[in-house]
């Protein structure tokens, strides 16, 4: 169910994709090292009585590119302002360089993931159709000037799409109806970055939307969430 949304052409700063067949000589000679996941902290969330909800990106480091899932917020602004944000934008942390971004994926475009998208002027942002079309159509949504700050340019996809060897974007409906997740292959393990498909680890124990179902029937090693301080990792049976 791969359906390639995109030519090639369209890819500039992906044209020096490797040959993902010289990937399966990795270890003998030219060692290549697997992508890895790092989450970076960049605001809270008021969302009950004193109780806050982190909100994360994560960067991927592929060997081919680095990939930024969702950008956080930056700002304040008044439709949020009763979830009181505690900003800790990518823009004003000093070990956190922006220019050495070359992809971002939104998983989908509530204000607390798409607002930084600004920041990556000149980078695509992959995101899904859907998600778009309702993010520019629907009230409430969305903060809609973060969606459409100038210079932002997104690659609308749609369906899975193989972004990078071993890197796909997947559908996964539920939180948005246009939500996507973001399965990495690294080192013989499968890691999800799933935004929002789950808010909770419950959300995965006990799985209830599509996306939350897909995500564990491709049965990963690990799923980083935007708002869980770690992965979520599948119960080990104890009894065996
Ligand atoms: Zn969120």
């Amino acid at each position: 169910m791969t359906a390639i949304a995109l030519g090639t052409g369209q890819l500039p700063t992906l044209s020096a994709m490797r040959d993902p067949h010289s990937r399966k000589g990795e270890g003998v000679g030219n060692e290549v090292s697997p992508p890895t996941i790092t989450p970076v902290f960049v605001a809270d969330l008021l969302v009950g009585e004193g109780e806050r909800m982190p909100v994360y990106v994560h960067v991927v480091d592929h060997p081919d590119a680095r990939v930024l899932v969702d950008t956080g917020l930056t700002q304040l602004h008044p439709a949020v302002a009763d979830m009181d944000p505690r900003l800790s934008p990518l823009s004003a942390q000093a070990d956190f360089d922006l220019a050495s971004i070359d992809v971002v994926i939104n998983t989908h475009l509530h204000f607390d993931h798409c607002g930084g998208n600004h920041l990556f002027t000149g980078r695509p942002i992959y995101v899904q159709r859907r998600e778009l079309d309702d993010a520019r159509s629907k009230d409430d949504y969305t903060i809609r000037e973060w969606v459409e700050a100038p210079g932002v340019r997104y690659v609308p996809v749609d369906g899975a799409l193989e972004l990078l060897p071993g890197l796909r974007l997947v559908p996964a409906p539920g939180h948005t109806p246009g939500s996507q997740i973001v399965v990495v292959e690294t080192g013989g393990r499968s890691v999800i970055v799933g935004g929002d498909t789950a808010v909770f680890f419950a959300d995965l124990d006990e799985p209830r939307t599509e996306g939350q179902r897909l995500v564990r029937t491709l049965n990963p090693d690990e799923v980083w969430l935007s708002h869980e301080h770690q992965p979520w990792r599948p119960q080990v049976d104890q009894h065996v």
